[in-house]
Order: C-alpha cells, then sequence, then structure tokens
C-alpha cells in the first residue's frame, strides 16, 4: 500500500529530529511494507541492526553479495544471522553481465581505468541494489557525516533522484566515540577487520586498511581520486529537503 509522498517527508521531517531507535519506529509506522535498510555488515550498519532487533523488527533488512567480499564479512554476517535472528534478503550480480564483464576484461578489470571500476560496480551493486530497493519508499542506511568529505553537510533525509526513493541516514552525526560506546554497551557483533585498522569495509580487492589520522574512507579505491570515491551506490544533493 503507498502512502502519500506528502506523509513521508512530514514523517521524515519529525524522525530527522529524533534519535535513531525513535525515528526507525516513526518511518517503520508510517511506511510499514515500504521502509528498507541496506547492511553491509560495517560497524554503523551492525548498530542499526542492533536497533531495529530492538524495536521487534519489520524493517526489511538487504545486504547486496558482490561475489568480492572478504571471509570476514562473511563471518560476520553469519554472527548477525545467529545472534539477531532477523532475516537478511540477498541480492547478487546477473550472472550474465558478470560473466560476459569478467570474460571480457579480467578478474580484476577495477584497477585498470576508472571506467571498468565503475562498470564492476554498477554490475556487482547498483544494478543490485535497483532490484533491492523496487517497491521501495524509505531507504535507510548507515551513513555518517564524519566518515568521509563527500558526507560532510549531507541532511537526515533526502530524495534520492538516482534511485527514485527517500533516504534516512540515523547515525548521519554520530561521532566515532559514540558509536564505539553502543557497540560496547550493547555488544554488538563487529567486523574482525575494524581491529585491523579497516574503518570502513567494501570489496577485498578495493579496500585496504588506513593509516591512523586518514580519512575513514581512505581505505577504499586508494588508486582513485577523492573525488571519484563513491561506488553509485550513494548520490547526494539530489534535492535534500531535510535538516
Ligand atoms: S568495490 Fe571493487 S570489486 Fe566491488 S564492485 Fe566495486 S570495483 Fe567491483
Amino acid at each position: 500500500m503507498s502512502t502519500p509522498t506528502t506523509n513521508i517527508r512530514t514523517a521524515l521531517e519529525a524522525a530527522s529530529l529524533l534519535e535513531a531507535p525513535e525515528a526507525l519506529a516513526l518511518l517503520r509506522g508510517c511506511c510499514p511494507d515500504t521502509t528498507v535498510f541496506s547492511t553491509s555488515f560495517g560497524k554503523e550498519d551492525q548498530v542499526l541492526t542492533d536497533i531495529i532487533h530492538g524495536l521487534g523488527g519489520g524493517i526489511r533488512i538487504f545486504t547486496l553479495d558482490t561475489g568480492r567480499l572478504f571471509p570476514e564479512t562473511y563471518s560476520v554476517w553469519t554472527s548477525t544471522l545467529e545472534r539477531y535472528g532477523l532475516p537478511v534478503a540477498v541480492y547478487v550480480p546477473e550472472q550474465a553481465d558478470l560473466e560476459a564483464f569478467i570474460a571480457g576484461y579480467g578478474p580484476n578489470a577495477f584497477y585498470a581505468s576508472p571506467e571498468l571500476r565503475q562498470a564492476c560496480c554498477r554490475i556487482r551493486k547498483v544494478q543490485p541494489l535497483k532490484r533491492a530497493l523496487a517497491g521501495a519508499e524509505i531507504w535507510i542506511t548507515g551513513i555518517r557525516a564524519v566518515q568521509s568529505p563527500n558526507r560532510q553537510g549531507m541532511p537526515r533525509w533526502e530524495w534520492d533522484e538516482a534511485n527514485g526513493i527517500y533516504k534516512f541516514h540515523p547515525l548521519l552525526d554520530w561521532t566515532d566515540e559514540r558509536l564505539e560506546d553502543y557497540v560496547r554497551r550493547h555488544e554488538v557483533p563487529c567486523n574482525m577487520l575494524h581491529e585491523r585498522g579497516f574503518p570502513s569495509i567494501g570489496c577485498a580487492p578495493c579496500t585496504r586498511a588506513v593509516r591512523p589520522g586518514e580519512d575513514a574512507r581512505a581505505g577504499r579505491w586508494w588508486w582513485e581520486a577523492n573525488d571519484r570515491k563513491e561506488c553509485g551506490l550513494h548520490q547526494h544533493g539530489s534535492a535534500g529537503a531535510g535538516a
């Protein structure tokens, strides 16, 4: 059942003034069948899963399995299923597209050029994401502003023109200390790579550890210029009206 757009915007405005659990409860009430949460099992996403579990579920959780994730990510994915018992829907790349890409350009084509890197992200992430978001109205993400210069000044909610959906970032203003404190107090299962200098964890060939003081996303596609370091999942500045 579709909720009128004005109601969603009103709910997002109200939610943007609330703490994460209350905000998620409000949005779930506004769009009970069409509020979705994407997890990559990073620390922020694990905190949101813990919060959703605390609310009794009711928000559809999905993940994108690119086929190139770290073994540690599959481990924490398993721990998360065991700990919370919440279903996690999985979206994988289209077989024919992936086979043609690998056959045409090799298994590590992403290092060859920005265009091939973006093509890989498109096949392994962006296209599966479109299937995951089909029919959804509000997309919950674990984005925090301190993760990257690209994410500074973002609104807590925004309209994502590329995907035709409202996005809400409950942890946008959370500091590292607040995140760590939550994880500790709630004993949230976390990816072991965080302990080894990986603040942001994506595909294994495209993520490395960062040095102390480096930008949290400096380890993602480190061979590319900073202003190109998004994979196409999150595009900002598209008519966000939130505070
Ligand atoms: S992060 Fe790397 S391996 Fe993963 S989809 Fe993008 S280019 Fe491909």
